[in-house]
């Protein structure tokens, strides 16, 4: 087993990571900012080490402090978390070439995916579906681009072949703004990326996105864990997870999860990972695959009571894993909310001491947070400050038991999102399941 573990993040997934670690009898490392000296797993870590200022670029994305902190602490492993360096190529072949092992896969398969063309070529080659695209990156002939745009069929979506985060896309209606709109996203694409390659797809009008979770050990075992609905998406930023996906089908499951695994097993692919797909008219595109644990892993673990961090400690140890795909059993439904601390109506973050905090309980009531009553939220790192999960038998009783926790959970000081997840939670088309990608920007009016 490892014996001690470097945890290179911050919030709940870091105190997420400490926790499987300390299950599993590893000890723990915190490497922290300035600003994150009494966040949880910081005060319950067996050691820590400060890693810079607050600012992300100088502590928690900062590669040769996080390798000292290792090396001073003699840790023999960094988990990544999601976030900041967890799908950095560099970074997983500078933790290895110091002799660490990167809890995640290999720095040439992170490079890979990382890269979106390259991704979707990997991916149609092992039987993956992809959306109706330009085969590669697009040239400079704005001829042959109005071509392929035409025979893809507008609107077509010209993406980044960088990007991430959301950032790097734009849509294009007709053929008059087409060649700016490669011209825009090319220069977007390098002053944000570094790199101007950019590519064209058929822009999905109202697809879900449903994603599938995997794991892989470095015996050649690899599993899927079914598939996850984040449809309820602003500015692509997730806000409402949940699994089973509304409407799929044990067939239509198994048909794409097997894929999913094939795949994995042409790659070599090792560790957790998920592939994220759009869904519409009852057909699958694969989007993106991302190399890391998931903010919304836990739905998954709920309805299959596989704990995802504790597999990917234990794959990283070069153990096998702990099921068989036979073994692997759904049962019930999960949601997610994601807590934000932001206001409900207008986003805006609201950083600052929370005076006051109860979180929610009860059956099938999870909370993964960081957060307790004195804490302060600093105003430097991504706003979620937690993630109320609830579980039943059936999607009406977990969406009951998630009003419920929410109508419980108190939080002064701050400003939260949960009125928002209320409101939502009271929709009758969330209620009925299913809503697409855009469905919540267009209640909210954006
Ligand atoms: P990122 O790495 O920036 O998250 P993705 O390729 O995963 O980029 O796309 C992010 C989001 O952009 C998707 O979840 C979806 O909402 C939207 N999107 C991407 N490609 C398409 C497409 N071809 N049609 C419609 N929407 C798309």
């Amino acid at each position: 087993m490892l014996e001690k573990v470097l945890i290179a993040n911050r919030g709940e997934i870091a105190l997420r990571i400490l926790r499987a670690c300390r299950e599993l009898g590893i000890k723990t490392v915190a490497a922290h900012s300035t600003a994150d000296r009494s966040l949880k797993h910081v005060l319950l870590a067996d050691e820590t080490v400060c890693i810079g200022p607050p600012k992300s670029v100088d502590s928690y994305l900062n590669m040769p402090a996080l390798i000292s902190a290792a090396e001073v602490t003699d840790a023999v492993a960094i988990h990544p978390g999601y976030g900041f360096l967890s799908e950095n190529a560099d970074f997983a072949e500078r933790v290895e070439r110091s002799g660490f092992t990167f809890i995640g896969p290999t720095a040439d398969v992170i490079r890979m995916m990382g890269d979106k063309v390259q991704a979707i070529r990997t991916m149609k080659a092992a039987g993956v579906p992809c959306v109706p695209g330009s085969d590669g990156p697009l040239g400079d002939n704005g001829d042959e681009n109005l071509r392929i745009a035409r025979e893809i069929g507008y609107p077509v979506i010209i993406k980044a072949s960088g990007g991430g985060g959301g950032r790097g896309m734009r849509v294009v209606h007709s053929e008059a703004s087409l060649l700016s709109a490669i011209n825009l996203t090319r220069n977007e694409a390098l002053a944000a990326f570094g790199n101007p390659e950019v590519y064209m797809e058929k822009f999905l009008e109202r697809p879900r996105h449903i994603e599938f979770q995997v794991l892989a050990d470095h015996h050649g075992n690899v599993i899927h864990l079914g598939e996850r609905d984040c449809s309820m998406q602003r500015r692509h930023q997730k806000v409402i997870e949940e699994a089973p996906a509304p409407g799929i089908t044990t067939e239509q499951r198994e048909r794409m999860g097997k894929r999913c695994v094939r795949a994995c097993e042409e790659i070599g692919y090792r560790n957790a990972g998920t592939f994220e797909f759009l869904y519409q008219d009852g057909e699958f595109f694969f989007i993106e695959m991302n190399t890391r644990v998931q903010v919304e892993h836990p739905v998954t673990e709920l309805i299959t009571g596989i704990d995802i961090v504790r597999e990917q400690l234990l794959i990283a140890a070069g153990e096998k894993l702990s099921v068989r795909q036979k073994d692997v059993q759904i049962r019930g439904h999960a949601i997610e909310c994601r807590i934000n601390a932001e206001d409900a109506k207008t986003f805006m973050p609201s950083p600052g001491q929370v005076t006051l905090w109860h979180p929610p309980g009860g059956p099938g009531i999870r909370v993964d947070s960081h957060v307790y009553s004195g804490y302060s939220v600093p105003p430097y790192y991504d706003s979620m400050i937690g993630k109320v999960l609830a579980s039943g038998q059936d999607r009406s009783s977990a969406i009951a038991r998630m009003s419920i926790a929410l109508s419980e959970m108190v939080i002064e000081g701050i400003r939260t999102n949960i009125p928002l997840h209320q409101e939502i939670l009271s929709h009758s088309a969330f209620r009925t399941g299913g809503t697409d990608i855009h469905y919540l920007e267009k209640r909210l009016g954006l």
